[in-house]
């Protein structure tokens, strides 16, 4: 067993998290985020997604961030929805590209438009456009513990979809639970299925609340063997295809919860604290993160 070992906790805030917000956040903010988190202790962020500005106008100013982002001890990955995004993205420097692809047909179509075939003809030239520029690529599986138009999707689909990545070299898996499907039985389960049938490769959870059930989902991840999570700052985000999604799990809350177990997250929770109030300013509403109200243990307040 690996307990009480040291894990990765992948902030999204700035990709996944403020895509969906609707009022453009400034270069500038993205930048002070990015020194803050660095700050509290963050050392893998998923910086932002080399997209096209007329779907996700939010990260327009990819290029530019990627630019100016603090690089010391800091690892910046990030989202390529194609091969023009991946040739971008490693221009730019990012330090690892992020494909993905749904394990349902149905969301597949909803989200990029096209078949789950046909995402995967062009992660050929993804992968050997990385591996020209030396930049690691990992994968990551959408409603891969159920679709909100297909209903269930078997783990044997998931599988499936991790192996044309893994075969092409993906250095890691990221199973994520787009529609908040999942209960922790399930995860249980395939976080199993997926340690038995592909043992080497690195998995990671990315867990989104719409039912209120990601913590308990994470935890058991966490039970499983998982030492790699995807967490959002004040809990923002979602997946801006799925009707009425709700937000990822916070950072600062999953940090709270795992360092209160005794497990050693890197993270300084009071930093990361006064990281989701400056997101908070920044967005001028509240955010769904339950820690950054209630306080540490310790603080009393
Ligand atoms: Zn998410």
């Amino acid at each position: 067993m690996e307990d009480k070992q040291k894990i990765i906790i992948r902030e999204v805030a700035l990709r996944d998290g403020l895509q969906s917000e609707k009022a453009f956040v400034s270069t500038e903010n993205k930048l002070a985020l990015i020194d803050a988190l660095a700050g509290a202790g963050v050392k893998y962020l998923e910086t932002t997604s080399f997209v096209s500005a007329r779907a996700v106008p939010q990260l327009r100013d990819a290029a530019k961030v990627m630019a100016r982002a603090r690089r010391g001890g800091i690892w910046h990955e990030v989202m390529v929805p194609n091969l023009k995004g991946a040739r971008a993205a490693a221009d730019a420097g990012a330090d690892r590209l992020i494909v993905f692809v749904s394990a349902s047909e149905a969301h597949n179509r909803a989200n990029v438009g096209r078949s789950i075939s046909d995402s995967m003809a062009e992660l050929d030239s993804i992968f050997s456009l990385a591996e020209q520029s030396r930049t690691p690529v990992a994968a990551a599986i959408a409603t891969a513990f159920g679709c909100p138009y297909q209903g269930p999707v078997p783990v044997s689909d998931v599988l499936a979809v991790a192996r044309q990545f893994v075969m092409r070299g993906a250095d890691r898996i990221t199973l994520a639970d787009t529609t908040g499907m999942a209960n922790p039985g399930q995860v249980t389960e395939t976080v199993s299925h997926f340690k038995e049938h592909l043992p080497d490769t690195a998995l990671c959870l990315h867990l989104h609340n719409n039912r209120g059930i990601a913590m308990a989902n994470l935890y058991a991840g966490y039970l499983a063997g998982i030492r790699i999570f995807d967490t959002s700052l004040g809990g923002i985000g979602g997946c801006p295809n799925v009707p009425q999604a709700a937000g990822n799990l916070a950072t600062e809350d999953t940090v709270f919860m795992l360092e209160s177990m005794g497990v050693d997250t890197g993270m300084d929770l009071a930093a990361l604290i006064e990281v989701a109030r400056l997101l908070e300013k920044i967005l001028a509403r509240p955010l769904p993160g339950q820690v950054m109200k209630s306080g540490p243990l310790e603080s009393g307040g």
